[in-house]
């Protein structure tokens, strides 16, 4: 099990709450409150890493090293040299978790699960861990067959992730950070400013901005959306109920 990622995301983690303490976005939670609101999404996050890390990563190792060992997927049959097979593995991973978040808005089923992310209400670093076990298991089951269809090797997948905690942190993170360098940020990774948007409680706004690291893949399909942050209002309007924001809410919320 390769320790990297969970070093690289718990830095991460703690410089954003850090950054966001002192230059916060959005300033009307008291301390407590927004501990309490911490304290719930780490939880959650902490029950999915065990989940995930203690049954699940052998079964992805096994699939990349059975599609490593035959040689199937898409990028075998490319056979490009090592340092381009890279990076098309790289977009092209980012590429399917752009398709498979769209699929959880637009899929019925998956949105039951996903939706757990999308009744937070209000965005911060912790937000990037509030994810339902269900989309999480769901998730890697497909990659079970996404990582030898695509045919990306097992290093690669972990470089992959290595980027993605980082990002996903940062981009729900209530870091006032100035338009101009959102701007340019975001011309090629998810910013805070972008992915906001993905959290509004406005309907065509929660349907847009689906990628994960790289920006464009929204401009490409058409799914971007941009919108002053400070009007929005996060959360899903039909479930603002207090109790929908607790643990036991939010592992229950997909059967209601
Ligand atoms: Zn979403
Ligand atoms: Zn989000």
């Amino acid at each position: 099990m390769d320790s990297r990622p969970l070093i690289v995301q718990t830095i991460v983690l703690g410089l954003c709450l850090w950054i966001e303490s002192l230059a916060p976005l959005f300033m009307d939670r008291p301390l407590p409150q927004r501990l309490r609101h911490g304290v719930r999404n780490l939880s959650i996050g902490l029950i999915n890493g065990a989940v995930l890390t203690f049954i699940f990563w052998k079964m992805v190792v096994s699939s990349a090293h059975w599609g490593e060992l035959h040689r199937t997927g898409l990028l075998y049959h490319l056979n490009l040299p090592r340092g381009p097979e890279r990076i098309a593995g790289f977009l092209l991973f980012d590429l399917w978790m752009y398709l498979w978040h769209r699929a959880n808005h637009e899929l019925p089923a998956f949105w039951r699960f996903h939706r757990v992310h999308h009744t937070d209400p209000a965005l911060d670093s912790t937000s990037a861990y509030r994810f339902h076990i269900g989309e999480m298991v769901l998730s890697t089951l497909l990659r079970l067959a996404v990582i030898p269809l695509l045919g990306i090797r097992l290093a690669d997948l972990v470089f992959y992730e290595l980027l993605l905690s980082p990002v996903i942190i940062f981009h729900h993170s209530n870091i006032a950070l100035p338009e101009g360098i959102d701007r340019i940020i975001r011309l090629l990774i998810v910013t805070p400013n972008m992915h906001r948007v993905h959290h509004s409680d406005v309907p065509n706004e929660t349907n847009s901005n689906y990628s994960s690291i790289f920006s464009f893949w929204d401009r490409l399909w058409r799914t971007y959306r941009r919108r002053d942050n400070a009007a929005i209002r996060y959360g899903l309007q039909e479930f603002r109920a207090p109790r929908w924001d607790t643990i036991f809410g939010m592992l229950t919320l997909p059967a209601e």
